[in-house]
């Protein structure tokens, strides 16, 4: 969602938050050689109603991304975490319930993440190295909250608001005008009516995909 930082990628594969007036100074140079790569990444799933419809896609295309589920829908759509992790994408966190991180007493923070862990261990069979706070809501206390649970936070570059429904185009226009290499694109597969978000990914893979872009995960 709305956010006032931006990540960059770094050329050793590192990822850092920086501030989003910064990024273009900061921000990623594609990694090594200038390397043409994207970053992909759907928040608030899994989710029954479009996240199948989001892997058949990313499927069609070869494109691996990254899911940063919350707990409660991993619980209530376990099978749906597996299928992700099978197919090849990365299962990353993104707390329980989505809550603003920096509101929350230290256990409950820990209960946020450590619970969201455990489930998608469960499912996925391997353990989240990376958290995207809800809302993208940071601070000091949240990003050493976090390194203590060994959590690298990661935020995104380019965001076409898909959780607003601003129209298919909108969100394709949105992503293929700000993506350069390196970009960390925000999408969303859970949390509401994310058909637009379905409906503007084939353009988007393919246009990507044209202009020689190569597709990560990030965790
Ligand atoms: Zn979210």
């Amino acid at each position: 969602m709305v956010g006032a930082l931006a990540v960059a990628a770094l050329a050793a594969g590192a990822v850092v938050a920086v501030p989003a007036d910064t990024a273009e100074a900061a921000g990623p140079s594609g990694g090594k050689g200038g390397a043409k790569v994207v970053y992909l990444t759907f928040d608030d799933g899994p989710s029954p109603a479009y996240t199948p419809r989001i892997l058949s896609i990313l499927d069609r295309y070869g494109v691996r991304a990254t899911f940063f589920e919350l707990g409660e829908n991993v619980a209530a759509h376990p099978s749906l975490t597996a299928q992700v992790a099978r197919q090849g994408h990365s299962v990353q966190n993104h707390s329980w319930s989505h809550p603003d991180l920096r509101r929350l007493s230290g256990s409950s923070f820990n209960a946020q993440v450590g619970d969201t862990d455990r489930a998608i261990r469960a499912r996925a069979g391997h353990t989240p190295t990376c958290l995207r706070p809800p809302y993208g809501a940071v601070n000091g206390t949240v990003r050493s909250r976090a390194a203590a649970l060994g959590k690298q936070v990661v935020l995104w570059s380019v965001d076409p608001a898909d959780w607003s429904r601003p129209g298919a185009a909108a969100i394709r226009s949105r992503v293929l005008d700000n993506v350069r290499p390196g970009s960390v694109i925000l999408l969303h597969d859970g949390g509401g009516d994310r058909s637009q978000t379905a409906a503007a990914l084939p353009t988007i893979l393919s246009t990507l995909k044209a202009r020689g872009y190569r597709f990560a995960t990030l965790c």
